[in-house]
């Protein structure tokens, strides 16, 4: 969810900054736009004002023309139109008019083609009768009805107006005359009235020919045009120049501008193509600058985001993806545990899970190996856990998962069938190493409850079967807590135990094999407590290992045998060396060993009557190191046993490099001897441990045939059931008064 809020704000700032860029060009183009138009409209401008100057100039080298001839006329005095049509026909032949001819005031016309028109009715005859100089709009001649143009000028005799002298244009020649290149032929003129009314048209063919009137012309081309003929209209009206863009079958610019000749305005036509062509082209250029522009801007964002993605797939893989398994990791495990479990409506449980002694793999196999299993282990995970169900690899070989259930009955067995596979599936990829994994498993009571608390009570069900062979797999329930509890009370009360000397010591005899004669015994503490019960040292070894506690316990123990043997010593009774179990703690701890050679010291016990038996687990830890010590323990001469051999991860070879002097053969070693497998272990060790010249004690002999499968393979001594259960002082101390 966050990360898709994450991916809309990211796009969402890209296409602002897309947007905002995209708005600049856009405002950029639309400024370039307005001055190309602009350029347009000022080089319309000129051309057109060029054409009006070039048409006042024509019109008025015409009137320049007739003036001329009507002052010629007017000096004669007594005017006479026929003199004057004579004069006419000389300066007629010169110019390329029609006609030239007199207008009598009543309207009778004398021309230079000998003709007689009645002109009453011609407006430009009333300007000029009433003085004024006149020019005609495009007329029918009255005579043959061709299309002509008429410039008329007042013959003044004295102050009155005696005559009218005109030229009479064909339209073609005025056209020609007036004809101005625009736009390198592109383009057009025409001459029109106020009203729209054409006078000159120019070049018919290209034009808005057949009509007279240009507003008609425009409205009929296109209905598009109504609106621009209305602004030319009101232009016109004001005597205003300006520009209008037209549609008659393609675009066109229209530039209008006034003309001195009577209210007659000068129209420039141009096709836009031939306007638009630089403009366009450079707009168009633009458009595909900006287009890039924008996309290359586009990309580079879509770039950014992706590149930010990525890198945060990368970051969040690391953070969310295991990189051995390639799984969940812890984290993303923690993420998602507390929505899967307010998801389901069903029962969960919180599986811990670790394999036993895992570092043994790295170092006997290599890191290769390790991850490989640490691999299977995670696939078994996947193909046993159901859909919605999670797992991931918390740290080293710890696994954690969350899973559903129906019934109780119903995870114990998937829990089982899940372990069997597992072992099933280390015999086969492991075959060098069968591992050992355990699971402790927290049932959820309170969806809402810490999912680390909920985790913390699936391991604390674990830890309480660390190490312990037979138990795989345990809950956190009523019954855990009870015991929990017990434990607790049994810490609470270890330290008060020992100042009330709640602690005593048993002695388990070791006989000799041979002679089956007593040759030492070990120390075993027994706790018998207030009421009369008795605590076995399984129960508070293990938490008294954990707190500390067990420094005190052992040196007590350590102290008691000293002072027990002292007393059997002083009472004459047959010495054996008796061996007290040592804790691993002790092991790296300086003071431990001054303090015990301080005590067969102050009781003048001599050293080879105190034994110190160290476990296997012990001494696998650092081998190093452990043999200095032993070393030092060998030169204030105790004898050292190794307890337990059999159950940690010791190889043979191990023998070899640490010094010990005895090698006490776990009980479940014994136990194996009806398999030939396990005989054949047995026959090996054995047989290593005489070629090495070191003792060989069998722990927990508790039948006449292990007895005689181990007198026969060589063994040294004997401590088991067969012969004698751990017992008081008293009562060994009467086997002590056994004859030797
Ligand atoms: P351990 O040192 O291996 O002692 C041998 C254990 O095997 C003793 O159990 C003994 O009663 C038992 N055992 C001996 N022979 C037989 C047999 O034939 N059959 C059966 N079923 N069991 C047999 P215990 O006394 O309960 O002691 C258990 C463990 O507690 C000891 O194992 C030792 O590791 C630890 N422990 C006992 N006393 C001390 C102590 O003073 N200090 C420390 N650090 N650990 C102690
Ligand atoms: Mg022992
Ligand atoms: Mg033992």
């Amino acid at each position: 969810m966050l990360k898709n809020k994450n991916i809309w704000k990211r796009l969402f700032i890209g296409a602002f900054l897309c947007g905002t860029l995209t708005g600049i060009l856009f405002f950029y183009i639309n400024i370039l736009d307005k001055k190309l138009n602009d350029e347009i409209i000022s080089a319309l401008e000129e051309t057109s004002e060029q054409s009006v100057v070039i048409l006042n100039k024509e019109v008025e080298g015409e009137f320049t023309l007739l003036t001329e001839v009507a002052y010629r006329l007017s000096v004669r005095g007594d005017f006479d139109p026929k003199e004057a049509v004579e004069e006419l026909q000389r300066i007629s032949q010169r110019n390329s008019v029609k006609r030239m001819g007199i207008i009598m005031p009543d309207g009778q016309a004398y021309t230079t083609d000998n003709k007689v028109l009645d002109l009453r009715d011609r407006e430009f005859f009333q300007d000029s009768v009433q003085g004024k100089r006149g020019i005609s709009g495009r007329l029918q001649d009255k005579d043959n009805g061709e299309d002509i143009v008429v410039f008329s000028m007042p013959i003044y005799e004295g102050e009155n107006v005696c005559a009218v002298v005109f030229m009479t244009f064909r339209l073609e020649e005025i056209q020609n005359l007036f004809s101005v290149s625009v736009f390198d032929g592109e383009g057009y003129t025409y001459v029109i009235e106020e009203n729209g009314d054409i006078v000159l048209d120019t070049t018919v063919s290209k034009g808005l020919s057949n009509y007279e009137n240009i507003y008609s012309a425009l409205k009929d081309a296109s209905v598009d045009n109504r609106e621009v003929a209305h602004k030319m209209k009101k232009d016109l009206e004001r005597g205003e120049s300006g520009y209008i863009r037209f549609h008659n079958k393609i675009d066109k610019y229209m530039y209008y501008s006034p003309l001195q000749a009577k209210s007659w305005y000068v129209l420039n036509v141009v096709p836009a193509d031939v306007m638009d062509s630089t403009r366009d082209f450079i707009m168009f250029l633009t458009y595909a600058l900006c287009t890039a522009l924008a996309g290359i801007f586009a990309i580079f964002i879509l770039y950014i985001i992706k590149t930010e993605q990525r890198k945060k797939k990368e970051l969040s893989n690391i953070l969310y993806v295991d990189n051995v398994t390639g799984g969940y990791s812890y984290a993303r495990f923690c993420a998602e545990a507390q929505n899967c479990l307010k998801s389901t409506t069903g029962n969960a449980a919180y599986i811990v899970m670790d394999v036993d002694q895992f570092k043994i793999v790295n170092e006997l196999f290599g890191y290769e190996k390790g991850d490989t299993t640490l691999c299977y282990i995670w696939k078994m995970w996947k193909k046993h856990s159901r859909e919605n169900e999670i797992y991931a690899r918390r740290i080293a070989d710890k696994f954690v998962a969350l899973w559903y259930f129906n019934s109780r009955e119903e995870l114990d067995k998937r829990v089982e069938s899940f372990l069997d596979a597992l072992q099933k599936s280390f015999s086969d990829t492991i075959s060098e190493y069968i591992l050992k994994v355990s699971l402790g498993i927290y049932i959820v009571k309170d969806k809402n409850e810490d999912t680390q608390h909920m985790l913390n009570y699936a391991t604390m069900a674990h830890s309480s079967i660390k190490g312990q062979e037979d138990i795989q797999y345990a809950f956190y329930d009523d019954d855990f807590r009870a015991k929990l509890l017990q434990e607790k009370l049994l810490r609470d009360q270890m330290k008060l135990a020992l100042q009330n000397e709640e602690f005593t010591v048993y002695y388990q005899p070791r006989y000799s094999v041979l002679t089956k004669k007593l040759v030492g015994a070990e120390a075993l503490v027994r706790w018998k407590k207030a009421d009369g019960s008795t605590v076995m040292p399984g129960s508070f070894i293990p938490l008294a290992e954990k707190n500390g506690f067990i420094s005190h316990l052992d040196k007590y123990i350590f102290a008691e045998v000293c002072k027990k043997q002292k007393e059997w010593m002083n009472k004459g009774k047959q010495a054996v060396p008796v061996s007290v179990n040592l804790s691993r703690r002790h092991l790296y701890d300086d003071s431990f060993m001054e303090e015990y050679r301080k005590m067969v010291e102050d009781t003048a016990v001599p050293a080879k009557y105190m034994q110190l038996e160290l476990t296997e687990s012990a001494m696998f830890e650092n081998q190093e190191a452990l043999c200095q010590i032993i070393d030092k323990l060998h030169a204030m001469g105790f004898n050292i046993l190794m307890d337990d051999f059999g159950t940690g991860y010791s190889s043979l070879m191990m023998l070899k490099s640490i010094p010990i002097d005895v090698l006490k053969l776990d009980k479940s070693f014994v136990d194996d001897f009806d398999d030939p497998k396990g005989r054949k272990i047995i026959t090996s060790v054995i047989e290593l441990a005489q070629a090495l010249n070191i003792e060989v004690t069998a722990e927990g002999v508790e039948t006449k045939e292990q007895y005689e499968f181990l007198r026969e393979l060589g063994c040294n001594t004997i401590q088991g059931f067969y012969f004698a259960k751990p017992m008081p002082d008293e009562e060994f101390e009467k086997l002590l008064e056994e004859p030797t």
